[in-house]
């Protein structure tokens, strides 16, 4: 039978004062409607760690689609509707989204098989997840709001700092829970419960990622890309033999590991330089994961991953061109010659080559290019060369790149007095 606790004090304690009066006002509606509602997932679990999630999955035991709907139109928000199922998202009036699912009420049985005890529609929802850590549950019904439900024993097994799987079966039933369990585990410091470990264990020795379609996998090591600490990851996928039982392949060795951290660093310093900028971080490990692979291999693999077309396209752009062009970089003259280099790359090309083992010049001149370089504009412009006389052409833009090559190598000030008379001599000259 189930624990409960409340967590309503907790709640109002962490959240931003607006999501918290948001979630209220759902657990209002659903009285309204007379369904029940809860909070499942992912921030249930952190909020109990003690991790930052404002992630809010709904679960109603009913219909979601139709309280979504009826909800939105309460609320003046945005929905869409997954009739197929019965999910829905509702993006409230500021940006805020709430994912909702309708609990499951039918039943997989086999036949023949016992008819099920009774079951709350909740907790047959609850179990067909991963892990216990993922199984609570907080009612948000008014009355009730900020009961903790926890039938899977989810509540002891984080403060024993365990991942533990619901049954025997479930790394059979989706092999791609075993990278969710050392992703997991690796993010939270928890250690896998005993049991688990040799269903884990099993599972890979009896390759069942071969079961799995491609792009599951390819989403599952995308999160684990995602994470803070991939490389502390795959030193544990490694440990259980699941790199080459994914890429037969590829050997996780020194310089990969190299690579992965020195990836790390360079995209904390990017996030803190351009957290506006959306860059598509996984894939510079996806680059580490198969540089140095042969291509036609390295393109069997992202096939059978089914990596859509724009990643694959990027991932097949660094895998081919980075070494190259970062050794131009390396012999280049002047600054401005590596601008015309790297100029129009792609943000992830251009952190990756930042990311390759080279020397301190050559890197500096990945980052300069990255941190000024590229936004350089001459204080001089095209208003500015018709009064000098020129007429309009491609003549313009060759003399404002010539004026930015000088500012980027350092032969013409930040100064416009100084910059016009230099813009002026070019002038001069193509009018010769
Ligand atoms: P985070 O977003 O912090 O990585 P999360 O728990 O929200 O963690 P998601 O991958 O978004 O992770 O999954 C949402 C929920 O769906 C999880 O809490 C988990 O219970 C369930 N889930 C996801 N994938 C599986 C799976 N392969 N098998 C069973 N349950 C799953």
């Amino acid at each position: 039978s189930p624990r409960f606790k409340n967590v309503a004090a907790k709640l109002k304690e962490v959240l931003p004062e607006e999501l918290f009066n948001l979630i209220k006002e759902i657990g209002k509606f659903a009285d309204e409607r007379k369904v029940n509602a809860y909070i499942i997932g992912g921030f249930v679990r952190d909020l109990i760690i003690g991790r930052k999630n404002f992630d809010v999955d709904i679960v109603i035991e009913g219909d979601a689609t139709v309280f979504a709907k009826e909800l939105a139109k309460r609320f003046g928000a945005k929905v869409h509707t997954y009739e197929r199922f019965k999910t829905a998202t509702v993006v409230f009036k500021g940006g805020k989204r709430i994912d909702f699912a309708s609990a499951r009420t039918e039943v997989y049985r086999a036949p023949g098989a016992l008819p099920e005890v009774d079951m709350a529609p909740l907790k047959k929802d609850l179990m067909r997840r991963d892990f216990t850590i993922n199984t609570l549950a907080i009612k948000i019904n008014e009355k009730e709001f900020g009961k903790l439900i926890d039938f899977f024993g989810g509540l002891k097994d984080i403060k024993d700092k365990k991942i533990r799987v619901l049954h025997s079966l479930s790394f059979v039933e989706d092999p791609t829970r075993i990278l969710r369990a050392l992703r997991f585990a690796t993010r939270y410091r928890f250690e896998l419960g005993k049991h688990t470990e040799r269903l884990l264990k099993i599972a890979v020795q009896r390759k069942l990622f071969k079961t799995v379609e491609g792009q599951r996998i390819y989403h599952e090591l995308k999160q684990i890309f995602l994470e803070d600490n991939p490389l502390r990851v795959m030193n544990k996928l490694e440990k259980y033999r699941i790199i080459s039982s994914l890429f037969p392949s590829i050997s996780w060795d020194r310089f990969k590991k190299d690579l992965f951290e020195r990836i790390r660093k360079v995209i904390i310093w990017h996030k803190l330089n351009f957290p506006e900028k959306e860059t598509k971080y996984h894939i510079l490990y996806f680059g580490a994961l198969f540089l140095r692979e042969p291509l036609n291999r390295v393109e069997k693999y992202i096939k059978e991953l089914a990596v859509p077309q724009k990643e694959a396209e990027l991932l097949f752009q660094i895998l081919k061109n980075s070494l190259p062009l970062i050794k131009k970089v390396r012999l280049a003259g002047k600054n401005s010659e590596v601008y015309e280099l790297l100029q129009n790359l792609p943000e992830e090309f251009l952190l990756f080559l930042a990311a390759l083992p080279q020397d301190e010049e050559t890197r500096n001149r990945v980052l300069n290019y990255l941190k000024s370089w590229r936004f350089i504009k001459p204080l001089v412009n095209g208003e500015d060369l018709k009064s000098m006389g020129l007429k309009p052409g491609p003549v313009f833009k060759k003399i404002l790149s010539k004026l930015k090559y000088a500012i980027i190598d350092g032969e013409l000030p930040n100064d416009r007095e100084e910059q016009l008379t230099r813009a002026k001599e070019l002038v001069d000259a193509e009018k010769r």
